[in-house]
């Protein structure tokens, strides 16, 4: 905590050591020497500030409290829950992701051996920057999405369907009544039109169900007019995010039926399972 910060050398050398952004005029985080409450492009590092021309006032002192109060509670948020990671074996040590890491969150490690980079995980946001440039492909985002996907061992052999209640829902109840047993692990959710089925949803989902299919009216048939075209490009773009990920896209999968169609959904169901 600083109750003067104007720019001079010791400002100039906090700004160094710290990395911080320092503006023309040489104040940590802009020209306002008024920074209330302050924090600074490292996250976790703030700069609490009075103006330095005036003596200390009650409505500065109560400003200063709830700085304090503010980091408080940012202090009391849960840690990352995703990070950069650096694989020491593969560091090449050439500096790029200390350098682009808009968060200083990069830091020399010299106590191996052969000295690398590592991440300082409270301060990563885990934007992946560092990721995109780092020529060993050292690094990895840790506790992400892709992560979590990951699991997919852990998850049970379930299967969740999304379907169209006019067409699919009713082939699908149509199954369920005659071989409910086969039903066990599989959980369905009708959607009033394939077109409200999202990327989002298809991706989160993953998190819990080992597979998904998307069930909805064939063509020319949909009274959504394209909501099962929709539909289509919605699990065409979470394929393409699996496959992105290294993940397998056929998790997700699409069928076009109609709610006479059963037999076909029996057999999609069945290859999928
Ligand atoms: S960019 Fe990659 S190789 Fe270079 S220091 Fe960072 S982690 Fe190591
Ligand atoms: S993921 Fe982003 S914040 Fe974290 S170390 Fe890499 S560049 Fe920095």
């Amino acid at each position: 905590m600083a109750d003067s910060i104007v720019p001079g050398a010791k400002i100039d050398k906090i700004a160094k050591i710290m990395r911080l952004k320092q503006k023309r005029a040489g104040f940590i985080g802009g020209d306002n020497p008024w920074i209330y409450p302050s924090s600074t492009s490292r996250k976790g590092v703030y700069v609490i500030n009075n103006i330095s021309s005036m003596p200390l006032k009650d409505d500065a002192i109560s400003q200063i409290a709830y700085t304090i109060s503010a980091i408080k509670e940012e202090m009391n948020e849960p840690a990352n829950e995703s990070y950069a990671e650096v694989d020491p074996g593969k560091c090449a040590f050439c500096y790029t992701c200390w350098r682009v890491c808009p968060h200083a969150a990069m830091s020399p490690d010299y106590e191996t051996e052969e000295p690398v980079m590592k991440n300082l995980n409270e301060a990563c946001f885990a934007c992946g920057i560092c990721v995109s440039v780092c020529p060993a492909g050292a690094i990895t985002i840790k506790g992400g999405l892709e992560d979590k996907l990951k699991e997919e061992d852990s998850l049970s052999n379930s299967l969740k369907i999304l379907c169209c209640e006019n067409s699919a829902r009713i082939a699908l109840q149509k199954l369920k009544d005659k071989h409910s047993n086969d039903f066990d692990k599989i959980d369905i959710s009708a959607v009033s039109s394939g077109g409200k089925i999202k990327v989002a949803e298809i991706i989160f989902l993953l998190r819990q169900y080992k597979k998904e299919l998307v069930a909805v009216w064939m063509d020319d048939a949909c009274k959504h007019f394209d909501g099962n075209k929709r539909a289509y490009r919605q699990v065409a773009r979470a394929c393409e995010l699996l496959k992105a990920a290294g993940l397998d896209p056929n998790r997700v999968q699409y069928v076009k039926l109609s709610h006479a169609m059963t037999r076909v959904m029996a057999d999609t169901i069945s290859e999928i399972l």
